[in-house]
C-alpha cells in the first residue's frame, strides 16, 4: 500500500472521527492515526456527558450562545446517543458564587434559554442555607459508547482508513507543501506523507509538532477525576449542577448507567501548562505516571452540604482523564474552539474543541481550508 494520502488525521476521538468523515467527502484517501487500541476512549469517553445548552456559561455569553445554537443540531444528528429522560436542575450557591440567581436568569434570558423555578418537592432536596435558588432547565446527556458506535460506523462508511495503536511522533515539511508524519506502531516506525494534516490530539495537541521542532500552542491541562456513583432513589431521574464557583455537578453518565460526581475543587488533582518548550512533556506521559488516589470522600462531604441526599450515593469507580483548556478560559470559564491552520508548517492544522458540540464551529473553519 502506498504511504501517501490526501489527508491525514491525528487522533481518533470524536473530533478526529468527525473531521475524517468530513474530509473523506472532499478528498480521495484519508488516513486516521490513533495511539490507542480503540477509538474514542480518551476525553471523548471520560467526560461529564453533558450536551451543553448554554446554562453552564452564565459568565461567557459567547460560549453560552454557541451552545444554544449547536444544541438542537447535535441532539438531532446524534439522537440515538441522547439521554433526555432526566430533569436537569441548575442551582445557585448562596455563598462564594460568581453569579447570583438574578444574574443567572438574566444571562439565560439573553441567550433565550428557558429557566423555571423547580417544584416544591425538588426544592426540598436542597439546603436553603447553602442554595439561593434552583431552576429546571433543558439540558441532556450523551451516551459516549453509542456516540462511539455511530461515529465508527460513519467513518467506516466514508472509507476512512483507520490505523490503531499508531502514534504520530513528529511532523515535518517535505517537498513543497506536503507534510510527512513519522508514526510508531507495534510493527515499527513508518512515514506517511499527506497533502493536509489535521491534528486532533486534544491534551496531546502539541506532541507531534514538538517532535518536529514546531512551537507550542499555550494550553492548560488538569489531571481530573470524576467519581462514578449510584445515586439514591430520589435523585435517580435528576441531573444537578450547583453554579458558579467551587461547587459540584451530579450528571447522568448513560454509558455506565451511573452518575458522575465532579467537584470544582476536588476533581482537578494537578495542573500544568504547555507553553515552555524546554519543559514540554506529553500530557499522556504525565497522566500515566500520576498517582490516582480518589478524592471522592472530599467531593461527597462538601456536596452533601448543598444537597444532603448526595451523602447516600454509592461510590463505584472513578473516571480519570486529562482536561485541556485554553489558558484564557480560566478567567470566564469559556470554551471556544482552537483552530490554528498551517501551524508552523504549511498544511499542518491544529484543532481542539473545548466541548463536544463545538464540532460545528470547527466544521465551518475546515471548509475554509479545504475547498
Ligand atoms: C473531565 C472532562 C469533562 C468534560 N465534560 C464535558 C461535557 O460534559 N460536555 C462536553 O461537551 N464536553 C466535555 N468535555 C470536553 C470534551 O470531552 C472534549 O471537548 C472532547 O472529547 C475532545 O474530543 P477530542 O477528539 O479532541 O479528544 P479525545 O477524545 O481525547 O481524542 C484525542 C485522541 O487523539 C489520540 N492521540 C493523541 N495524540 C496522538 C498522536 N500523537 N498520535 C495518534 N493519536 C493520538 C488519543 O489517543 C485520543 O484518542 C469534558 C472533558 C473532560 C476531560
Amino acid at each position: 500500500m502506498s504511504n501517501t494520502c490526501d489527508a491525514a488525521v491525528i487522533g481518533g476521538g470524536f473530533y478526529g472521527l468527525y473531521l475524517a468523515e468530513a474530509l473523506a467527502a472532499r478528498v480521495n484517501r484519508v488516513i486516521l492515526f490513533e495511539s490507542g487500541a480503540e477509538l474514542m476512549l480518551r476525553a471523548s469517553y471520560s467526560n461529564q456527558a453533558r450536551v451543553h445548552n448554554g446554562y453552564h456559561y452564565p459568565r461567557s455569553i459567547l460560549t453560552a450562545l454557541r451552545s444554544r445554537v449547536n444544541f438542537p443540531r447535535f441532539v438531532d444528528e446524534f439522537r440515538p446517543a441522547i439521554d433526555s429522560t432526566f430533569e436537569k436542575i441548575y442551582a445557585i450557591g448562596r455563598r462564594d458564587s460568581k453569579v447570583s440567581a438574578e444574574q443567572f436568569c438574566r444571562s439565560m434570558r439573553v441567550i433565550g434559554a428557558s429557566v423555571e423555578p423547580v417544584s416544591k418537592s425538588i426544592w426540598k432536596l436542597f439546603d436553603p442555607a447553602y442554595i439561593e435558588a434552583a431552576f429546571l432547565t433543558r439540558e441532556y446527556a450523551f451516551n459516549a459508547l453509542i456516540l462511539r458506535e455511530l461515529m465508527a460506523e460513519r467513518v467506516h462508511r466514508a472509507g476512512v482508513e483507520i490505523q490503531l495503536k499508531s502514534t504520530v511522533k513528529s511532523v515535518h515539511q517535505v517537498s513543497g507543501d506536503v507534510v510527512e508524519l513519522c508514526i510508531e506502531s507495534p510493527s515499527g516506525t513508518e512515514t506517511v506523507t499527506a497533502a493536509q494534516v489535521f491534528c486532533c490530539g486534544y491534551s496531546q495537541l502539541n506532541s507531534p509538532g514538538m517532535g518536529g521542532g514546531l512551537p507550542l500552542v499555550p494550553l492548560k491541562h488538569e489531571l481530573v477525576e470524576m467519581a462514578l456513583v449510584e445515586v439514591p432513589e430520589q435523585l435517580r431521574g435528576l441531573g444537578v449542577t450547583v453554579m458558579d464557583g467551587p461547587f459540584f455537578s451530579l450528571m447522568p453518565f448513560p454509558a455506565r448507567q451511573l452518575h458522575t460526581l465532579s467537584h470544582v475543587r476536588y476533581t482537578p488533582h494537578a495542573h500544568w501548562y504547555d507553553g515552555n518548550d524546554k519543559q514540554f512533556q506529553p500530557a499522556y506521559g504525565i497522566f500515566d505516571r500520576a498517582e490516582k488516589k480518589t478524592a471522592f470522600p472530599h467531593m461527597i462531604r462538601d456536596a452533601a452540604r448543598y444537597l444532603p441526599l448526595v451523602a447516600d450515593c454509592t461510590y463505584c469507580d472513578s473516571l480519570w482523564e486529562v482536561k485541556t483548556i485554553l489558558p484564557r478560559s480560566e478567567a470566564d470559564d469559556s470554551r471556544p474552539i482552537l483552530f490554528r491552520p498551517h501551524f508552523g508548517l504549511k498544511n499542518y492544522h491544529l484543532v481542539m474543541g473545548g466541548k463536544i458540540d463545538n464540532i460545528y464551529d470547527i466544521s465551518e473553519e475546515i471548509d475554509r481550508v479545504i475547498k
